[in-house]
């Protein structure tokens, strides 16, 4: 009897390992064929201005659709992309594609851009960067570059001067998912970062805790001011977050209650509806003489 649940136990584990491995397979094979396939597509997701609710900006963010037409997450798809060294190609096409696009908005908006590490290392990002601005048209303060805290524990020279040369091109650099990962304080104020981006995690607490989460939040917009960047709230998904948020002095929105990611066709229809929405609530608002 031991003997067999024994054997039952090795083949329930052998089927999870035969079911993680056959998936990982499957991914890596749509990363792989994903550049020449076209398999990749960019989504664009809003970020409003606090006090007019005016849109700022789109974020790009990578989408990966296989050929069996299944959608793979870029949380699961972009760690083994950086896995197999695919990461650099894919990477430079998500920054061309969002620079292309966004050439063509209004010109008050920005476009952010997600790098990897990885990127930082095997290339001159400054370099691609600055011919990518000449190809496309953007201007360089149109176009914002996001990274992330894990970013600063790497080879920090390197990186120091890769992000104060794109500064000096003119782009604008985000601390993207603040508060998740382990940067310094140091480092915050040494790489001089433009903007801070509050994870998700901070806003998903506000409701619940008896004030001492938006404390937290609070502060963190405070040290954001300080040091004079530019302070970004995101993963706002109901009316009551987005309440607490507008009593609280973080410059921009972005958030599923304000807009999900859209494709490009949706942008100028999301547009043209937010002037008219912000127009209206200017009306409701403004005190009659
Ligand atoms: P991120 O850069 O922090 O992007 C925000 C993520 O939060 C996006 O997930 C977005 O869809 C989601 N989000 C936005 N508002 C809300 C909300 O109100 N509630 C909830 N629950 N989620 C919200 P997505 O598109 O799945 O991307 C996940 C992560 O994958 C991104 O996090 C980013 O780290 C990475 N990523 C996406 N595109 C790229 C890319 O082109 N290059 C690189 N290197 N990473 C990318
Ligand atoms: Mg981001
Ligand atoms: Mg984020
Ligand atoms: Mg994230």
């Amino acid at each position: 009897q031991a003997k067999a649940d024994g054997r039952g136990l090795h083949k329930v584990f052998n089927q999870a390992l035969e079911a993680t491995v056959a998936r990982r397979q499957k991914v890596e094979k749509a990363v792989r064929q994903g550049y020449d396939l076209d398999l990749f597509t960019l989504e664009f997701q809003p970020l409003l201005d606090q006090t007019s609710n005016l849109c700022v900006g789109f974020e790009a963010l990578l989408r990966l659709t296989d050929e069996d037409g299944e959608r793979i997450p870029p949380d699961e798809f972009i760690p083994v992309a950086e896995s197999i060294g695919e990461i650099e190609r894919i990477g430079t096409w998500v920054l061309k594609t969002a620079m292309a696009q966004a050439a063509a908005w209004p010109d008050d908006l920005f476009v952010s851009v997600n790098l990897s590490v990885r990127q930082f290392e095997s290339q001159e990002l400054p370099e691609l960067v600055s011919e990518l601005l000449a190809q496309t048209g953007l201007p360089a303060t149109r176009l914002e570059l996001e990274v992330t805290e894990s970013l600063l524990m790497h080879d920090t020279d390197k990186i120091g001067r890769q992000l104060a040369d794109l500064r000096t091109l003119g782009v604008s650099i985000a601390m993207d998912d603040f508060g998740t990962g382990y940067s310094s304080l140091g480092y915050l104020w040494k790489f001089g970062f433009d903007k801070l981006k509050i994870d998700r995690s901070f806003i998903m607490g506000l409701a619940d805790s008896r004030g001492q989460a938006s404390d937290v939040l609070d502060a963190i917009i405070a040290l954001g001011h300080r040091l004079h960047m530019v302070v970004t709230a995101e993963g706002i998904e109901t009316e009551e977050q987005a309440d607490i948020l507008s009593a609280m002095s973080c410059d921009q929105m972005q958030g599923f209650y304000f807009g999900r990611p859209m494709r490009p066709v949706d942008i100028a229809p999301f547009l043209l509806n937010n002037v008219a929405a912000t127009r209206r609530d200017n009306k409701k608002t403004s005190v009659p003489k």
